[in-house]
């Protein structure tokens, strides 16, 4: 008995019989006597539907905008879900994300969680009620509605249980936990029974789409236990939790992201302040930049090549272009067919031989590597995008089977 968050995700609420399955998941916690706190996304497609609707208008739509329309998604959640459990008997209300108190910074389609006030959940749960949050939304200072980032309602519901102190954040989806790999791709991937924080972290910023990174950085620093299950088939799913029993597995997991484009800038001069100036430049337009090389000197000059966000590429471009007057340099070139394939485990700090394994079998599969980048639990890669699947199955078999 005590509190529980639940986050359903886009597919467990799909249809009509989806949100029913949901509907008395969350009846037959509270009938256990747990006060629940539900987050859903948008049903389905939706949110991939709403964002083919807007470039049916324009290609550049404002952020505003575009935030105002994705939040609409989840709003129909709410309400179906709500109306399905007062269909079961069971007393509930909706909220969306500003009704349930997320405040965020002001960056529209990324916005982060600035405050969460919990009185209005709070007084509903004292009324004895089921709580229905709409996952992925906010307020930003001008009472303008944001949206945190694709897969959003899972940071929502992480933020909930911390803000809360829930006794349990479950994270239902369509699949069954967390595997070695996706396993719509990848069928020999198994579940892991446990992961680490820090683990799940690389994994999901490295393009597991089971959960979003950010809910993983905040239930870390929170300590927000995780538990990832199916919302179809009841069985044990995966915990993310600080730390883990030792179980002898070198890596946790394999990732794959297609959303990497690699910029060069080709001749840059060859001086102190270069890097400050091209990635302030990207800084200032709020680009991540991930992966960066450059190549040693030659005549005073050299090359800088790294990876931005696919959705980021001709921004970057065009911020470096307006900018050649001061950073100098020559051509600039983006390449958006590439994949960033990764390996994580923490098992791999101990362990030696683990980079020339997963090099071994990219090279069996005759595999080019076109950047390498490494931390302490994670060794990346960047390829062809159209060797992607191919690199994925093959380093999945030279760790896990
Ligand atoms: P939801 O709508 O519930 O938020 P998502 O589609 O965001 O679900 O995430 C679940 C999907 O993540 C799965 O259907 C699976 O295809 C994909 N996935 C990618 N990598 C992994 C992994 N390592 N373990 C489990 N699922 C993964
Ligand atoms: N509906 C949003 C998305 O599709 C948020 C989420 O699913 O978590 O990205
Ligand atoms: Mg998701």
């Amino acid at each position: 008995m005590g509190l529980i968050v639940q986050k359903f995700g886009g597919s467990s609420v799909k249809d009509r019989d989806r949100i029913f399955n949901v509907a008395r998941i969350v009846m037959n916690t509270r009938n256990a006597g747990n006060d629940v706190v539900v987050v859903v996304s948008a049903q389905g497609d939706t949110t991939d539907d709403l964002i083919t609707k807007a470039a049916e208008i324009t290609s550049d739509p404002s952020h505003r905008e575009m935030d105002m329309l994705l939040a609409a998604g989840e709003e129909i959640s709410i309400s179906l879900l709500t109306m399905a459990l007062q269909e079961l008997g069971v007393s509930a209300i909706s909220l969306t994300g500003w009704q349930a108190g997320f405040n965020t910074d002001r960056a529209y389609s990324k916005a982060r969680i600035k405050r969460l006030d919990t009185e209005r959940v709070e007084s509903e749960l004292a009324r004895n009620r089921v709580v229905v949050v709409a996952g992925f939304q906010g307020l930003n200072r001008s009472d303008d509605i944001t949206t945190l980032g694709r897969g959003g309602s899972d940071t929502s519901a992480v933020a909930l249980a911390a803000a809360l102190h829930a006794d349990r954040c479950q994270i239902f989806t369509d699949v069954e936990g967390v595997y070695t790999a996706d396993p719509r791709k990848i069928p020999k991937a198994t579940k892991l029974k446990e992961i680490t924080f820090d683990e799940m972290l690389e994994l999901a910023s490295l393009g597991a789409q089971v959960l979003n990174n950010r809910s993983v950085e905040l239930a870390k620093k929170y300590n927000v236990e995780l538990e990832v299950i199916s919302s179809i088939n009841p069985v044990p799913g995966t915990i993310v939790k600080e730390e883990t029993k030792v179980e002898g597995m070198l890596i946790k997991g394999v990732a794959k992201d297609t959303d990497v484009a690699v910029l060069t800038v080709k001749d840059v001069p060859d001086v102190p302040g270069m890097s400050f100036k091209i990635f302030s430049l990207l800084a200032q337009k709020n680009i991540n930049v991930d992966i960066i090389l450059q190549t040693t000197g030659r005549d005073g000059m050299k090359d800088m090549s790294f990876t931005v966000p696919l959705g980021d590429a001709e921004s970057a471009v065009s911020a470096l272009k307006n900018a050649t007057s001061r950073i100098g340099g020559g051509d600039i070139t983006v390449d958006k067919g590439c994949a960033k394939i990764s390996i994580v485990g923490a098992g791999m700090q101990s362990h030696s031989g683990v980079a020339s394994t997963m090099f071994e079998a990219l090279f069996n599969q005759n595999i080019n590597i076109k950047m390498i980048s490494t931390s302490e639990i994670k060794i990346s890669v960047i390829i062809d995008e159209a060797d992607a699947d191919k690199a994925v199955a093959a380093i999945h078999d030279a760790f896990i089977n």
